[in-house]
């Protein structure tokens, strides 16, 4: 599905691709670790090992709320990492900074704004 970038703009400066690369790879480890906590892997999903509910009662239903709750969370982390990932692995190709759908090289500005977009704003919006 990807588009190849268009070379012929100008690449994002290089300054700015690392600086990027820093922001998502500590963003990354913030997520992973929130995921962690609420005790889900990387994939969102809820590790079996956890429990839910305070124990202290047989309150099933409070502990399925809990779980409920915990399982969206993990889900929205989950996909932000998937998002981070996309972004630095077209920034290990070399292609970051170009849409991966029309192939035209993104403004810096919008690479520092949103660092994880992999397209251009018209693409966005076309969504
Ligand atoms: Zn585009």
């Amino acid at each position: 599905m990807n588009t190849e970038p268009n070379m012929t703009q100008p690449p994002i400066p290089q300054e700015i691709v690392e600086e990027a690369s820093a922001r998502l790879t500590a963003e990354r480890t913030r997520l992973v670790h929130q995921l962690q906590e609420i005790g889900a892997t990387e994939h969102g999903e809820l590790r079996s090992d956890v429990e839910f509910g305070d124990g202290g009662f047989a309150d099933a239903a409070a502990a399925t709320a809990e779980r409920t709750e915990a399982l969206g969370l993990a889900e929205t982390l989950a996909q932000q990492v998937a998002a981070i990932d996309e972004a630095l692995d077209l920034i290990a190709e070399g292609r970051y900074g170009y849409c991966v759908r029309c192939g035209s090289a993104m403004s810096p500005a919008r690479i520092e704004a949103r660092p994880e977009s992999v397209l251009c704003v018209e693409c966005k919006n076309r969504q």
